[in-house]
């Protein structure tokens, strides 16, 4: 009998076509992420969940199918998997790390250039008619990217590969993380400081760290109020890393220039969200890893990460590793 997955919605078609090519697929064709009733009544006997970040992976999900072995997420981020408890059953976690690197560093890149140089504020006066002047000395006046300081807080795959862009930028870069990061340290000539001093010390603030209980609101009123008031901050990595009512205070009351965000506390990002309202921001909907290319391979590379653990090998992609020790995999081996 071929092991049944469930995919949570509509996913790349070269992701559809391996996952059918081993396992028996319930489809849900839908754009739209399924409600958690929805998943609990499909989940009930699959040998594998190929979900999104929209899903929450937690006990009650986990516990609803006594034959699952495999959770398969199209991100990088885990954290809507309750990856402890998960592993405590034995559950394996396959995920998209480093294929979707080099998109989302392009994109913190973009929100960078767009909120220093006011891109979108520009793009708005003229098509709303306001565009009066052909040219003024001060008009629309912005701050250089070039040559200025970068503090990346979290230089794991997608930090690294941002301050790679900055040395094109000739930007100085700091950097904090939980770890020293010493042969990055040597290879990109970033310089290591504790979060406090980078705070002070940056013109543009990249954020990339993963969204855990330590890393929620890091960056919250007093870290805000140590950033200079013509700083910009860019959040690429999870909504919840940074306290957004603290940000609209420091947005409005100038204790910052601006900032550039894909991610948001609740998303959707409601339409009576103040951020809305502010003209210093600039805000796309959470298309970090949104490019053609990249999508297609998150989602393949999430599928083959499933079939290899209903093969019994280990998957690259393997999120919790230690679970190997917990159910080994000769004995998860479907295929
Ligand atoms: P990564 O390689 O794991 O990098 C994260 C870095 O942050 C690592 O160096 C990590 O250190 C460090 N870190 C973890 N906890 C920390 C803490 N409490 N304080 C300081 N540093 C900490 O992950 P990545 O591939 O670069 O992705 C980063 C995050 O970006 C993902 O988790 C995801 O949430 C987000 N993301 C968003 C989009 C989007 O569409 N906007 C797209 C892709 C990714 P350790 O390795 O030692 O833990």
């Amino acid at each position: 009998m071929k092991p049944i997955v469930y995919v949570t919605r509509t996913i790349p078609e070269v992701a559809l076509a391996l996952l059918r090519q081993y396992c028996e697929v319930i489809y849900r064709d839908e754009v739209p992420p399924p409600s958690r009733e929805e998943i609990l009544r499909s989940v009930e006997n699959v040998d594998a969940i190929y979900c999104t970040l929209n899903e929450r992976m937690d006990k009650e999900i986990i516990d609803t199918s006594p034959r699952l072995k495999v959770i398969g997420t199209m991100s990088v981020g885990v954290d809507h998997i309750d990856v402890e408890y998960a592993t405590s059953r034995g559950i394996y976690i396959v995920y998209t790390p480093g294929v979707l690197t080099e998109t989302t560093a392009d994109l913190a890149f973009a929100l960078m250039l767009a909120t220093a140089r006011r891109v979108v504020e520009g793009d708005r006066m003229i098509r709303e008619g306001r565009w009066k002047l052909a040219w003024a000395p001060t008009m629309m006046l912005g701050y250089d990217v070039h040559g200025k300081k970068l503090g990346i807080i979290g230089l794991g795959r997608i930090g690294a590969a941002v301050a790679r862009r900055a040395k094109g930028f000739n930007m100085k870069i700091y950097y904090y993380d939980i770890m020293r990061r010493r042969e990055l340290e040597d290879e990109l000539g970033v310089e290591y400081m504790e979060l406090p001093q980078l705070l002070k010390e940056s013109d543009f603030i990249s954020i990339h760290v993963p969204l855990t209980a330590e890393t929620k609101h890091l960056i919250s009123e007093k870290e805000l109020r140590m950033m200079k008031p013509t700083a910009i901050l860019i959040n690429t990595s999870r909504g919840p890393v940074v306290d957004e009512k603290a940000l609209v205070k420091a947005l409005r009351e100038g204790w910052i220039a601006g900032a550039g965000l894909d991610v948001f506390e609740l998303e959707p990002l409601p339409a009576d969200s103040p951020l809305i309202e502010l003209p210093n921001v600039v805000l796309t909907p959470h298309i970090g890893s949104a490019s053609y290319d990249t999508r297609n391979r998150m989602a393949e590379y999430a599928a083959e990460g499933i079939i290899k653990v209903l093969k019994g090998e280990e998957p690259e992609n393997l999120y919790n590793r230690e679970v190997v020790k917990i159910r080994p995999l000769h004995s998860v081996k479907m295929i």
